[in-house]
């Protein structure tokens, strides 16, 4: 099997700005993890209040089911992440703060060194869990998100050559949300101030690049995907949109559409 349930445990953690922190994890097998960089995802286990550890199944091809067949009373929460960044011994989980209903977003604001969790990893740099995937003879890319998103495009930006000309565009809630990124043009977006992809992007004058990546909430991810192809006329292969939440849903919700075979992350 390419994946692996690896136990890891919170080193440390960092505040990013008012609704951003980074987790940084270790563990014996911490290693073991092959980001391929980009916009890598991963599972990440987090223990039921009261566990010490989350509970998963044995690896095992068909882990998802496997997963869901183990008792919801003891059941870990399974949320999905982005590799921020990897070193030897360490990685790097951004996660935004969205309050205390999603239990991802409340276990990372009270997240402490020693904290365990697990996650289900690339063993391979080339899996299927990266999806910026551009034509080879790309050179102009458009990147836009919100701070879900942030993670991966600081991951694409830091990860792409340096001939590849990119213009990003990030919502993020708060101005001190801010982060440095390896690249220009960042054009930030701040809620507190009124602005938002859906107004902004499609308002712009910009230059029809070769490849767009949009991520984030989902009626904004195909919002901004309908600007690009329908108003822009780019091709839609070389569009890759990934809603990675939905406003009212949690993450279950959107698993219970996948196992009822819809496809939620990346339906029109
Ligand atoms: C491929 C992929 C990569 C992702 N990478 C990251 C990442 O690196 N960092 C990151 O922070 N998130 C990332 N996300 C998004 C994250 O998985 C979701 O935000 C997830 O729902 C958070 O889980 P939760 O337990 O906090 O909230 P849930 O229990 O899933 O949801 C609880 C409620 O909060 C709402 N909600 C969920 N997220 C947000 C939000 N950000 N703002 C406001 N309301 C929200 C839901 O609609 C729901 O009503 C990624 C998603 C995908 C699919």
């Amino acid at each position: 099997m390419s994946y692996a349930f690896l136990p890891l445990h919170v080193l440390h953690t960092a505040r990013l700005g008012p609704t951003m922190t980074r987790v940084t994890f270790g563990g014996e097998r911490v290693d073991e993890c092959a980001s391929g960089g980009f916009d890598q995802r991963l599972k990440l286990f987090l223990p039921l209040p009261g566990q010490e550890r989350p509970v998963v199944p044995v690896d095992d091809p068909d882990w998802f089911t496997a997963w869901r067949a183990l008792d919801p009373s003891i059941r870990s929460i399974m949320r999905t992440y982005t590799v921020r960044a990897q070193r030897p011994g360490e990685l790097d989980v951004d996660f935004a703060l969205h309050g205390e209903t999603g239990p991802a977003s409340h276990w990372a604001s009270k997240a402490r060194p020693g904290d365990q969790v697990t996650i289900f990893a690339p063993l391979t740099a080339d899996n299927s869990g990266v999806d910026f995937r551009p034509p080879p003879t790309a050179t102009r890319i458009l990147l836009a998100g919100d701070e879900t998103a942030l993670p991966a495009i600081g991951g694409i930006l830091e990860s792409l050559p340096a001939d590849v000309s990119t213009e990003t565009w990030i919502e993020v809630p708060d101005p001190a949300d801010r982060q440095e990124l390896p690249s220009t043009p960042i054009h930030w977006l701040t809620r507190t101030n009124n602005e938002h992809l859906t107004e902004a992007l499609p308002a712009a004058s910009i230059t029809v690049p070769d490849y767009a990546w949009i991520a984030g909430e989902s009626s904004t991810v195909k919002a901004l995907r309908r600007h690009l192809v329908q108003t822009l006329g780019m091709d839609r292969r070389t569009v890759t949109f990934t809603g990675y939440w939905r406003k009212g849903d949690t993450e279950e919700d959107l698993l219970a559409e996948v196992a009822a075979g819809r496809t939620p992350h990346t339906e029109e």
